[in-house]
């Protein structure tokens, strides 16, 4: 095999690949817990675990070997049989989030699609319609009908955007009850926005929808893509609050990289769904359940939630020590940060991946940390030491 460099894999990369994503001229070759190399062996600190995926680290063993044994054994089965990894993991999403029923999907976006189906099906029961109520600054996904429920940039180009969405200002329960009518089936909301900038909900806001949807009889759906699987300090960010959505989904850091989502539904609206309402054919199949099922059981093993919530508070009272006069504040819970700057972070995340730390920039002034939970303190200093560097580079640079 002829060994390339970041740049003539970038360059080709670049002639062939559809032009969606900005990328950096950098070649991920191999990862170990939180550090990844490149094609020329250089080593990072990944600060952004693939998107909130890699919440257990990169490669890890247990999970590592779940993929290998399965593999071995089988790797797909049609849905229309049972598989035992299938099983096994939806009991387990059962028990650990209280709610009674689960579907398997393979993405985050197409999680929230069929947690739409539901809530559609279960009001069209109900001789309601089927408009969905969103959060502005919300994301749910990239599908035609996700960017629907999304900011307005991401539907630019794509018209016809399909109907039957509308969307509130966040923690405003008035504009709720001001346009309620029987067209609505459910409300979606993240339990903290992710993509939208890190922000957080109020926990007042969460129990007024719990209320208000009990009383309307309309679906609540949590869209915990990225806030689940012990992100945020709990197993799920709704534990925080202990509001229990009628559906909730999943996708992200539950396959500790291997492509599943989830759809969580409580009895109450999963009575409604019959043979042939929905499907898939990747969707749970025995290889993926049997990575997230090691996945969970790793979470518990070592304890990553709690971790999440003290590394989270270690890196909020480093901030604070920075005493830094372009940082304006911190938000978000567990390992789920995001810190706001009084200047563009783009320059400051390129200057930290120069430095060897993959980070994130979201919505011009925030620098997303969501690193693996059991990312370890050294690793964080190395982290922290390097943010501080790149501040001032970019503070000198203006
Ligand atoms: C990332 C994300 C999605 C979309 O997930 P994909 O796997 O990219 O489709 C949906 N909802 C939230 C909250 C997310 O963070």
């Amino acid at each position: 095999m002829t060994l390339r460099t970041n740049k003539e894999l970038y360059e080709l990369d670049k002639q062939v690949y559809l032009p969606t994503f900005g990328r950096y001229p950098v070649a991920i070759q191999r990862g170990k817990g939180s550090r990844v190399w490149d094609v020329e062996g250089r080593e990072y600190i990944d600060a952004f675990a693939g998107i909130a995926v890699n919440n257990v680290g990169h490669c890890h063993p247990d999970v590592v070997r779940a993929i290998q044994d399965q593999a071995g054994r089988l790797l797909h089965i049609s849905n229309y049989y049972v598989s035992e990894p299938q099983v096994n993991l939806a009991g387990k999403l059962v028990d650990l989030s209280g709610l009674d029923r689960v579907f398997f999907s393979n993405s985050g976006a197409e999680s929230v699609e069929g947690a739409i189906k539901i809530a559609r099906k279960y009001a069209h029961c109900r001789s309601k319609g089927g408009t969905i109520i969103s959060m502005q600054g919300s994301f749910h996904g990239r599908t035609l009908a996700t960017i629907a429920t999304g900011r307005q940039e991401l539907q630019n180009g794509f018209a016809p955007i399909p109907q039957g969405f509308i969307q509130i200002p966040l923690n405003n329960m008035e504009e709720i009850e001001k346009i309620y009518n029987e067209d609505i089936a459910g409300i979606i909301v993240e339990p903290i926005q992710g993509e939208g900038g890190i922000n957080e909900i109020d926990e007042s806001f969460l129990s007024q929808l719990r209320t208000f949807c009990d009383e309307q009889d309309i679906s609540l759906i949590f869209d915990e893509v990225q806030t689940g699987i012990a992100r945020t300090g709990k197993l799920f960010a709704k534990d925080h609050s202990g509001v229990q959505p009628d559906i909730m989904t999943l996708a992200k850091g539950l396959g500790g990289g291997v492509p599943i989502g989830a759809i969580l539904s409580n009895e109450k609206v999963s009575a409604t769904i019959e043979a042939g309402n929905h499907g898939t054919t990747f969707g749970g199949n025995p290889l993926v359940c049997a990575a997230a099922l090691a996945v969970l059981e790793t979470i518990e093993k070592e304890n990553l939630a709690e971790a999440a919530r003290e590394k989270g508070e270690w890196i909020r009272q480093q901030v604070k020590e920075m005493n830094e006069p372009s940082v304006r504040r911190i938000k978000g819970k567990g390992l789920m940060l995001g810190i706001e700057f009084d200047f563009e972070t783009k320059s400051l995340v390129q200057e930290m991946l120069n430095n060897g730390v993959l980070a994130n920039y979201l919505g011009g002034n925030i620098l997303r940390l969501v690193p693996p939970l059991n990312i370890s303190y050294e690793e964080l200093e190395i982290v922290m030491d390097v943010l501080k560097k790149s501040i001032e580079r970019v503070k000198e640079n203006e």
